[in-house]
């Protein structure tokens, strides 16, 4: 009694034991799958096909992915079979899924053909066959039954995770959700590889894209450098044949248009001379000329020394220049903080029509600035600037103003935007029309 009872709880017991063995593969199988990257997967395929084929006791497996751009289908992994089996069957004839001599007749075929699970318990009783190859490799071995599980991505088969058994197999429900489930992790495997891929090809052309503009933006610089340069000596030639026409004798013979074209040369040249500075100056800022970028630079001093520098000019314009507390100190090459300063100081000074126009600096507290960084502004009470222009000003030679109005090239904030952006920082401003303008910038503060 006791005997016939055992004999009953065993083959339960085996069921079981399968069912937890086959659990376990999958969790090792997805395990596996989620921490596989691009290319892996080789890897992939072959990880998940000998469990897939060992815990269902398959004699041989294959996994087959299309490939792009022709659809045709490769041996991926192999299992049972010979480890050189992939490589020759690859170098073979490989067929396009959809080209019209593919017929359904081949398992794997069929699968992704039909989207389907295909089973077929006897081959003899159906009229299906596989490759010459296939069939040489396992001879004298023939395959009975087959089980091919389409692997499909976004509606699309692009492969199959077929097994094979030389004797004939009956496939249960179970084992049909235990090859279900194993095509789905493959599948998601195979889709994160393409999300992947997808995602390092973009950075890749990125790159390349930064490259070429970046060799463009040198070659570029270096022509304005080179123009520029040349430029000043025809201007040279032209300042010094006018100087002699104004500087003869007879000049008082000349008629008053005569003078005026003259003094309209004098201006044009003088114009010249100042876009060609300005343009030199800022192929200087592009070519990023290495220059002492870590100097320590107390801003007072700083501004003492800019006060200085435009003495005559805040003189002419009756304008005060003032800071409102203590600057802090900086770290860059001072020159060209000294040029950021007496760039927007001076623009304060020049866009205003009060009759003292005052230039206020002040550091400006910002708990959201990274703690490396100072926030410096420049107050003025002059013209301001329309909401709509705040962008446009920044850009090279955007004026908002007629020669007559104001002179100048419209180079000026172009030239400070760059400075400011070699050090990564950054400028703004806040400005209504008649009421003055603030503009902010960022510097590496001094720690
Ligand atoms: P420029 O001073 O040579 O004209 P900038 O690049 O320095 O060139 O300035 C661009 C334009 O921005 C100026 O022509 C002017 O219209 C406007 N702008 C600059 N600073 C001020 C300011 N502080 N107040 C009013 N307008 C300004």
């Amino acid at each position: 009694m006791q005997l016939a009872t055992k004999q009953k709880i065993q083959p339960e017991q085996t069921n079981i034991e399968k069912t937890l063995k086959r659990l376990k593969a999958i969790e090792e199988i997805s395990n596996t799958c989620s921490a596989l990257f691009t290319s892996d997967l080789a890897l992939a395929s072959h990880k998940v096909l000998q469990p897939f084929c060992e815990l269902t006791d398959a004699d041989y497996g294959i996994v087959f992915l299309l490939r792009d751009p022709d659809n045709q289908m490769y041996v991926e992994a192999v299992y049972g079979l010979p480890e050189e089996y992939k490589e020759t069957r690859n170098n073979k004839k490989i067929l396009n899924l959809y080209s019209r001599d593919v017929r359904d007749n081949w398992p794997s075929i069929r699968a992704m053909l039909r989207k389907q699970i295909v089973i077929i318990k006897n081959m003899d009783q159906m009229n299906m066959s596989f490759s010459k190859y296939f069939m040489d490799t396992i001879k004298p071995d023939k395959v009975t039954s087959v089980a091919a599980v389409p692997i499909i991505i976004n509606e699309k088969a692009v492969g199959t995770i077929t097994k094979y058994y030389i004797k004939p197999h009956a496939f249960d429900d179970e084992e049909l959700s235990f090859m279900r489930t194993t095509a789905n992790i493959i599948t998601n495997t195979i889709e994160k590889n393409y999300l992947l891929e997808s995602a390092k090809k973009s950075e890749k052309e990125l790159a390349l894209a930064n490259d070429v503009l970046r060799q463009v933006n040198q070659e570029l610089d270096s022509f304005v450098y080179i123009a520029s340069h040349d430029l000043r000596e025809p201007l040279r030639t032209i300042e010094s044949f006018v100087s002699v026409i104004q500087d003869d004798s007879e000049i008082s013979n000349l008629n008053r248009k005569q003078k005026d074209c003259l003094s309209r040369i004098v201006n044009a040249t003088q114009r010249m001379r100042n876009l060609i500075e300005d343009l030199t100056n800022l192929a200087r800022v592009t070519r990023d000329i290495k220059e002492r970028e870590h100097e320590i630079v107390d801003l007072n001093i700083l501004l003492i020394e800019v006060q200085f520098e435009l003495t005559a000019f805040i003189d002419k314009n009756n304008a005060k220049v003032i800071a409102v507390n203590k600057l802090p100190s900086v770290v860059g090459n001072k020159e060209k903080i000294k040029s950021v300063f007496k760039n927007l100081i001076s623009n304060g000074i020049k866009f205003n029509k009060s009759k003292v126009p005052l230039i206020q600096i002040s550091t400006k507290e910002d708990n959201t600035m990274p703690s490396n960084k100072v926030c410096i502004c420049i107050t003025d009470n002059g013209i301001g600037i329309d909401k709509k222009y705040y962008e446009k000003i920044f850009g090279l030679f955007q004026r908002l103003h007629t020669q007559e109005e104001y002179e100048g090239t419209g180079a000026g904030l172009a030239i400070v935007k760059k400075r400011l952006e070699k050090y990564n920082c950054e400028i703004w401003l806040e400005s209504e029309l008649e009421k003055g303008s603030k503009f902010f910038f960022t510097l590496i503060r001094n720690n």
